[in-house]
């Protein structure tokens, strides 16, 4: 059987190096914000190439709050209207959500999966004041062309870098080509601990301030409230496994991409869509994304022959139930891209501890279907 993704294989290596942190952060007994929070907060800024890190509790909480410190900071205001990819993981719905503010939907590039800039001036109202650009599976979104529409109407970007830990554009990391920046360190992600966290990157002095209390009651001072913060800390033990694994994120990156080369280079079925690579981006393949005609029959095929696969995602987050399409008017809303991505994408395994033989035998099945 090939995982999609096999969890314990990929933490093999490392677990000397956590059981070691662990005693370590026992013998500490300090437990939250911390050194190892510190030191994380200081690698991954470095890593990524921002001024600053602040640690928290997850990738959704990260996204919700760098728009609560902009409404802080008066940069935003309830009901402001956030430019956003309609196919992307409902988290970066929810983060908008969740900060009061208003998703406005744009399609994205059938071949990219990424926002589609040239339909972003359409959508702008005197209400918009930031785009949430999402590098879908790994790969960056067009970030020069956001940017710039960004600079011309006075709006905020911010990354959804949750799937994009090390992506490079232009010798930029990701992270460090907007106003601020969220990741994930959710176990599956490119850097994942062993249990929730997340992080912001950003080089504005003033936003990283908020951020810092925001996520700690809104205290900067203990007992001294200065916002109305939340409760979303990074934890002293994750912060030390990412210690010990952010040193190995370039490589493992290296090796998911190794792999991607070969599935584009061998993977040869007229009935299979392969993704677009643009040689230029450095593309961490989070996921390796598949279209085809037939999902259901290509999923069940893969399976019969032992290969795991999964979808991202079923279902556009602007139907789901969660957010009652039928009343809120988004069923009425048309987005044809998107359906079409939503109805037609299929994840093959992918990972930096996938074998050899492994992906022989899944570009062999393939080209057999
Ligand atoms: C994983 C993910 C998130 C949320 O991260 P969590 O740590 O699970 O809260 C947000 N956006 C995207 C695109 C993701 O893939």
């Amino acid at each position: 059987m090939i995982k999609f993704l096999d969890l314990h294989k990929i933490n093999l290596p490392y677990q000397a190096a956590f059981h070691e942190k662990m005693q370590q952060v026992l013998d500490k007994g300090w437990f939250i914000l911390g050194d190892e929070v510190k030191a994380f907060e200081t690698n991954f800024a470095n890593f990524c190439g921002t001024k600053h890190c602040i640690g928290v509790g997850n990738g959704l909480d990260a996204l919700v709050l760098i728009f609560k410190a902009y409404i802080q900071l008066g940069k935003l205001q309830n009901g402001d209207e956030v430019i956003v990819p309609a196919n992307t993981y409902i988290a970066s719905i929810l983060a908008i959500l969740q900060a009061d503010l208003v998703p406005i939907f744009v399609e994205p590039k059938l071949v990219t999966y990424n926002i589609n800039p040239d339909l972003i001036s359409e959508k702008i109202t005197s209400k918009t004041k930031a785009i949430l650009a999402v590098h879908l599976y790994g790969q960056m979104a067009e970030m020069d062309a956001v940017n710039s529409i960004a600079r011309q109407y006075n709006l905020l970007v911010i990354e959804d870098a949750a799937q994009a830990h090390g992506a490079i554009l232009d010798d930029r990391k990701s992270g460090n080509l907007s106003n601020a920046a969220a990741f994930s360190f959710y176990p599956g992600k490119n850097l994942g601990t062993l249990g929730d966290a997340g992080a912001i990157t950003t080089n504005d002095d003033e936003l990283v301030k908020v951020l810092f209390a925001i996520r700690n009651y809104g205290s900067e001072q203990k007992y001294y409230n200065e916002y109305i913060g939340v409760n979303s800390r990074l934890d002293e033990l994750h912060a030390a496994f990412l210690n010990v694994k952010l040193p190995h994120l370039d490589n493992e990156n290296e090796l998911r991409r190794n792999i991607a080369k070969r599935y584009l280079d061998e993977i040869n079925n007229d009935k299979i869509t392969l993704p677009f690579w643009n040689q230029t981006h450095n593309h961490v393949f989070h996921l390796f994304v598949i279209r085809t005609q037939n999902r259901e029959h290509l999923q069940s095929y893969l399976k019969q022959n032992n290969i795991e696969t999964l979808i991202h995602y079923p279902i556009a987050p602007l139907k789901q139930n969660a957010f009652n399409p039928e009343t809120s008017g988004w069923n009425s809303l048309v987005f044809p891209i998107t359906e079409k991505i939503h109805q037609e994408v299929l994840s093959l395994p992918i990972s930096p501890v996938m074998t050899n033989d492994e992906v022989d035998f899944v570009i062999q099945i393939l080209n057999q279907y």
